[in-house]
């Protein structure tokens, strides 16, 4: 199916063999090509069924969700056991807004690289933090990269991202963003306004926002809206469960409204709250931006599961993602937007 230069394309392959039993089996599996990037995925039907220790429920909380005390995010000891920004982008030397305190990396990844905590909660079931604190946390976010726009104008490349738990990348327990700006794009940025300019080039239109028209038409994986933002399960996920939201016609994280960063929290809830129903506790999220006056980027959130943070759970990225670059999942996006509708029925 085609519309302006975006193509959703999907194969089938079919593996034949006879199981112990004696009996002959044909094990279909999908490849699908993600219509922005041109990356395949695989979506292997069969292992749907298979028995996966670990991720089969909710696992019990982390043995440290109460050790408060040796936490550097919580407070008091918040203000005093993390860095202070530099003061020629923030005197006040950490940025507040509501619970939430944002102040830089201790390890940095680039030349601006920060945290930005949801509020005191050291430990936060997925699915259960209030949506306030995750919207104070974003417009921290976004207050951040304003005022690193003000510094360095050439560090257009920008980024929120958050680990949610050590299974997803995350090195501490309480629940936070990150916030990266760099002039040097990393490959993700890099590719996506190569493809987005030339998508605009070729048809004049902006790539994001004519992939939402596509599968609004569709309707087979749109799940639903919170404000301007609209959430689709992706057609070709490299991550399980993977979930977008696009917010259309909008390219720049530095001035987005108060009530857009309240709606992509909202929805950021109702997708944690679908993941927790499918017992998993660990996920990706990433916002980018390249901020540039003629940018061609309609912002767009994706948010992933990872395995789940419990002992022994085996990766999700297995020899075959990592040496063959093709991420496989088990189920049908389509029936991710099914199940995950349930959750924006009040919209
Ligand atoms: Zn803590």
């Amino acid at each position: 199916m085609e519309r302006k230069g975006l193509t959703f394309e999907a194969q089938k392959v079919t593996a034949n063999f006879i199981d112990p039993l004696g009996q002959t089996v044909v094990r279909e599996i999908e490849i699908r090509t993600n219509p922005i990037s041109a990356r395949t995925c695989r979506i292997a039907f069969s292992r749907a069924n298979e028995k996966d220790v670990g991720n089969e429920a909710l696992p019990a909380p982390p043995p440290d969700q109460h050790d408060r005390n040796s936490c550097p995010f919580c407070r008091p000891q918040v203000t005093t056991k993390t860095p202070r920004i530099d003061p020629l982008l923030a005197p006040e030397g950490h940025l507040v807004q509501g619970a939430s305190i944002l102040f830089p990396n201790l390890y940095p990844y680039g030349s601006y690289s920060a945290v930005s905590l949801i509020d005191d909660g050291h430990f936060v079931e997925i699915g259960t933090a209030s949506q306030y604190s995750y919207t104070d946390s974003f417009i921290n976010c976004g207050n951040y990269l304003r005022r690193i726009n003000s510094q360095e104008p050439q560090a257009i490349y920008m980024a929120i991202t958050q680990n949610h738990l050590p299974s997803a990348g995350g090195s501490l327990l309480h629940p936070h963003l990150q916030i990266n700006a760099d002039k040097i794009p990393p490959n993700y940025h890099r590719h996506l306004q190569h493809r987005a300019d030339r998508f605009y080039r070729d048809n004049g239109l902006y790539i994001f926002s004519s992939y939402l028209k596509h599968e609004k038409i569709d309707g087979r994986r749109y799940i639903g809206r919170t404000g301007r933002w609209e959430w689709l399960a992706a057609f070709a996920p490299e991550g399980f469960f993977e979930i977008w939201g696009i917010l259309p016609g909008v390219r720049s994280l530095i001035n987005l409204r108060h009530g857009d960063w309240h709606d992509l929290s909202q929805g950021l809830l109702k997708i944690q709250r679908y993941y927790r129903s499918l017992g998993r506790n660990g996920y990706n999220l990433g916002l980018l931006s390249v901020e540039e006056p003629d940018s061609k980027l309609d912002l767009r959130v994706v948010i992933l599961v990872r395995s789940n943070h419990a002992p022994w759970v085996r990766s999700d990225h297995t020899g075959y993602e990592v040496m063959l670059g093709d991420m496989t999942t088990f189920s049908a996006p389509e029936q991710t937007a099914v199940d995950a509708r349930n959750f924006f029925t009040d919209e």
